[in-house]
């Protein structure tokens, strides 16, 4: 039996990254950038204004007050998307917008609010100063040409998809989604849309895996329901082998006459790398490699399989993506209850973390009780025979949703 971490380490070992792809960016929320991205241009783009108003020369504008107000000729119009090669000089001024480029020989944009269009004479009346550079945004000033805007293995989010496209991208390369083959193993599953028979009961892990893992950008496969049978489960083996990048299997990874997980994978000529993870739940986890793709064999237990699969199978499948950041986010929060772990084993207990970042335990903990799965968000990690009091602090795994 090995720890956890140690099971982690050797997982990560086996996985290679997958190839690239270029996709549109506008798809790419929730992916992982493949390549460093620097700025091919400044940001902003050009000197432009703040505000909508009047373009000035700032030293024009020095005695400016509202019972002085000077006044100005305006001698341009520059709505948005326009530019003007006209220069401001001494006694003159431009209309200008929000974002339009500032012409040459202004230093500033004086507000609409302080000036006043006089019909007599054609002039504009201003009645306020303004400092040099006032309500410009100066180009570069966010982003300069060469900054680097997303690092190699970063997820891309809405901002970065918003940065890139100001930068002028409209595609990214990112690691490919992998394929992932799931195998659910036993003589008792049935399919939820068969009639139940005596003995048997509904599957339900690769439903919950597949949908956790397309979260990770995974493309999941679900394979027909294998019997506790050696034939059945090394041709299942086979072929999701054939298929797919990586392998999840579920359940038949035990010591039962009835588990043959093991003896598949070594029919097929795989090797068994670790078996068996000092953890609860989860502790029959295998991890094996047959013809150079990495096999997970989870526990069967529903909720055994689901934390198997975060801790130690979601990282390989952000690693084939050439993810930087392969392990589940974590909050810390105060117990709302007290907890204890009567195992000599670490215990990851389900939990809720509310937006007061209060942590209660919810139901039962038992690896084959499912009913508090749609109320739990975390997991917390509790060491071997401890408990937490209540108002103690914890690191809670957030799983993702
Ligand atoms: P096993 O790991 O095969 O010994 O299974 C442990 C427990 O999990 C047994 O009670 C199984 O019936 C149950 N189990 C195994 N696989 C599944 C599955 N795919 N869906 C629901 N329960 C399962
Ligand atoms: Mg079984």
């Amino acid at each position: 039996m090995i720890e956890l971490e140690s099971a982690i380490k050797k997982t990560l070992s086996l996985i290679k990254k997958l190839d690239n792809e270029s996709i549109s960016l506008v798809s790419s929320r929730g992916r992982y950038n493949a390549l460093e991205l620097t700025s091919k241009i400044n940001l902003p783009i050009f000197d432009n204004s703040a505000m909508d108003g009047y373009a000035v020369a700032s030293a024009d504008l020095k005695e400016a007050t509202i019972s002085n107000p000077i006044n100005l000729r305006c001698i341009e119009n520059i709505p948005s998307g326009t530019s003007t090669k006209k220069k401001i000089k001494h006694g003159t001024c431009m209309r200008i917008f929000t974002g339009s480029p500032i012409p040459e020989g202004a230093d500033a944009v004086i507000m609409q609010e302080d000036c006043q269009y006089n019909n007599e004479d054609g002039l504009i009346q201003i009645n306020n100063q303004v400092k040099p550079w006032e309500n410009i945004r100066i180009q570069g000033e966010d982003v300069r040409q060469g900054d680097k805007l997303l690092s190699k293995g970063e997820l891309i989010n809405s901002g970065a998809i918003g940065l890139l496209n100001a930068t002028g991208h409209n595609n990214i390369i990112v690691g490919k989604k992998p394929r992932i083959g799931l195998i659910a193993t036993g003589n008792e599953l049935t399919e939820s849309s068969n009639k139940l028979e005596l003995g048997k009961i509904y599957e339900s892990n690769r439903g919950m895996l597949a949908s956790i893992i397309t979260q990770a950008n995974g493309l999941p496969k679900i394979y027909p329901i294998v019997k506790d049978d050696l034939d059945e489960t090394t041709s299942a083996l086979e072929s999701a082998i054939t298929e797919n990048d990586l392998i999840i299997t579920s359940g038949g990874v035990s010591v039962g006459d009835h588990d043959f997980i093991k003896p598949a994978l070594k029919k097929i000529g795989g090797e068994i790398n670790l078996w068996k993870v000092s953890m609860k739940p989860g502790k029959p986890f295998m991890l094996g490699q047959a013809e150079g793709k990495t096999i997970f064999g989870l526990p069967g237990n529903p909720v055994s399989t689901l934390i198997t699969f975060l801790l130690l199978a979601r990282p390989a499948i952000l690693k084939l993506q050439g993810a930087t950041n392969l392990h589940l986010t974590s909050n810390t929060g105060t117990l709302s209850n007290e907890i204890f772990n009567h195992s000599n084993r670490r215990h990851f207990i389900r939990v809720k973390i509310d937006e007061n970042c209060h942590v209660s335990s919810i139901g039962n903990q038992g690896s084959h009780m499912l009913s508090n799965l749609t109320k739990i968000n975390g997991l917390i990690d509790i060491p071997p025979n401890s408990h937490i009091a209540k108002g103690g602090k914890v690191e809670v795994l957030m799983i993702p949703s």
